[in-house]
């Protein structure tokens, strides 16, 4: 299974922030939006990445001040990328690796989506159920 399969189904839409937005406003973002992270875009490119878990440890460090600064300095800026044709199991890997559990799709330089450790399970799931009925199909007309 291949990273286009998911975005197949998923689609490309990729929810984005400015660097100079509050993290109140990205926190009700993701609120709304019913996701735990939004990547942060300049002038079109991948600025970084702020994730629940980011404003999480910076209210438990900082306390709720920070919910007044910019995304900016919150955010993750080194933000690790997959491409449409990468295997399902590389990202799960990527993400095991770098302890996160989200991804942007990037081809040929462009933002085309993001693959959520959600996502993949959803995929595995389907995949093994599909394995599964085939599998009995085969038991049962021989
Ligand atoms: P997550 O598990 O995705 O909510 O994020 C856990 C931590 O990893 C947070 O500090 C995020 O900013 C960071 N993070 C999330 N996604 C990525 C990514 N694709 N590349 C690098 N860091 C990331």
């Amino acid at each position: 299974m291949l990273v286009s399969d998911i975005l197949r189904r998923k689609g490309s839409e990729v929810v984005s922030a400015p660097p100079n937005q509050t993290v109140a406003d990205a926190a009700q973002l993701m609120a709304r939006q019913g996701i735990g992270s939004v990547l942060v875009l300049s002038d079109g490119s991948i600025a970084g990445i702020l994730s629940e878990r980011d404003i999480v440890r910076t209210l438990a460090e900082a306390g709720a001040g920070c919910l007044d600064r910019p995304i900016s300095e919150l955010m993750t800026s080194h933000v690790v990328t997959c491409g449409p044709e990468e295997r399902v199991d590389r990202v799960m890997a990527l993400m095991t690796d770098g302890r996160f559990r989200h991804v942007p799709v990037i081809d040929q330089g462009r933002l085309v989506g993001l693959v959520s450790i959600g996502d993949v399970v959803k995929h595995r799931l389907e995949e093994a159920q599909a394995e599964v009925e085939h599998l009995s199909a085969y038991v049962a007309g021989g």
